[in-house]
């Protein structure tokens, strides 16, 4: 049976079509798919039971629930959805009124970011619309997710089609309605996609930078090779469509590798122009991983030299570290001790 859920309006419209329902049914299905959460075809009270009966009878309607969910100390929450034979995690992170939902674009990633557990993972396939939806209606706090940062597992521009649709349905009327400012897309930086993403969408973007050198950043992202963070830094700058958004600089902060002054004053070099905050993030030590965190002191002195140049700059906290649900930790490898739902 197929999963009529993650289609986009202009999809059930084909299926209307094809079944020879009036073109509206369409917008009535996506109204009890995404605004009501409905996951039953019986409970669609506005269609006729005739149709009811014939999509119930090809169709399914339902987001796929997560398998496992562990909780931190923080209230941090790491979710392992199951879907066909891939396993994926997602992560809620609380803070305040703000819950943000981390949502995952493939099962591991082709990028191979050597700082990245994700990347050392390998790739087990691109994900469905429904299968990311399903990552926020399939869990308990669907309700009390206030923000969305597609910053899981994966690449998400390594999935443009899939995440354009995921994105439409989000944002639009007929869908999930939210705001395009309270979703964020964070890449490592595909130039020819991520034009495409300014000017689909007005979601904000996180741009994985991690070394302001080429030689450096190759040897933490191997794509620098054939993506080279120069074409993706001329397209923030001079894209239009790109200065009408929040963009955040994102970096990595690895002990004695991308964190000494020479980086700092290159840094603030090669973003100036692109009207960005940065966002430092100390290394999260995972198993495995030749990389350790700077102490507290370098952290300081690194912010404080970009602070100095002008430029806005976080820090930021480390949250769900013992679960492996903080930045770069995200992996299917580690959910063995997972309370089962
Ligand atoms: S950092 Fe992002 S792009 Fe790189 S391997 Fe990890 S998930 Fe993939």
């Amino acid at each position: 049976m197929e999963n009529l859920y993650g289609k986009t309006l202009t999809e059930l419209e084909t299926l209307t079509g094809e079944k020879g329902w009036p073109r509206f049914t369409a917008g009535q299905i996506a109204g009890w798919l995404y605004r009501k959460r409905v996951d039953d075809f019986n409970l669609m009270s506005n269609l006729p039971k005739e149709i009811r009966n014939q999509l119930a009878e090809s169709h399914i309607c339902k987001p796929i629930r997560p398998e496992r969910v562990v909780t931190a100390n923080d209230g941090t929450r790491k979710y392992l959805f199951r879907f066909y034979e891939r396993l994926i995690e997602t992560a809620m992170i609380p803070d305040n009124e703000r819950n943000t939902l981390c949502m995952s674009t493939q099962s591991g990633c082709r990028m191979g970011c050597l700082f990245c557990s994700t990347g050392r993972q390998g790739f087990g396939g691109s994900l469905s619309p429904g299968e990311m939806l399903s990552q926020l209606t399939g869990i308990d706090e669907a309700d009390r997710i206030t923000n969305i940062v597609v910053m899981g597992m994966g690449e998400p521009l390594d999935n443009l089609d899939n995440l354009l649709k995921t994105l439409e349905i989000l944002v639009s009327e007929w869908g999930f309605g939210l705001s395009p400012g309270r979703i964020t897309v964070s890449t490592i930086g595909i130039p020819e996609n991520l034009k495409i993403l300014l000017d689909k969408t007005r979601v904000n973007l996180a741009l994985s930078l991690h070394d302001p050198f080429p030689e450096g950043r190759e040897l933490l992202i191997p794509s620098e090779r054939r993506w080279p963070l120069s074409e993706t830094l001329t397209l923030l700058k001079n894209n239009p469509a790109a200065r009408e958004r929040k963009i955040t600089i994102e970096y990595i902060l690895l002990s004695g590798v991308n964190d000494s002054d020479r980086h700092a004053i290159e840094l603030n070099r090669i973003i100036n122009g692109i009207k960005a905050k940065v966002n430092l993030i100390p290394f999260n030590s995972a198993p495995g991983s030749p990389y350790t965190r700077p102490d507290e002191g370098k952290v300081d002195h690194f912010r404080t030299l970009l602070r100095n140049k002008g430029l806005t700059v976080t820090v930021r906290k480390s949250r769900g570290g013992e679960i492996n649900a903080a930045c770069g930790l995200l992996s299917t490898t580690g959910m063995n001790s997972a309370e089962t739902l």
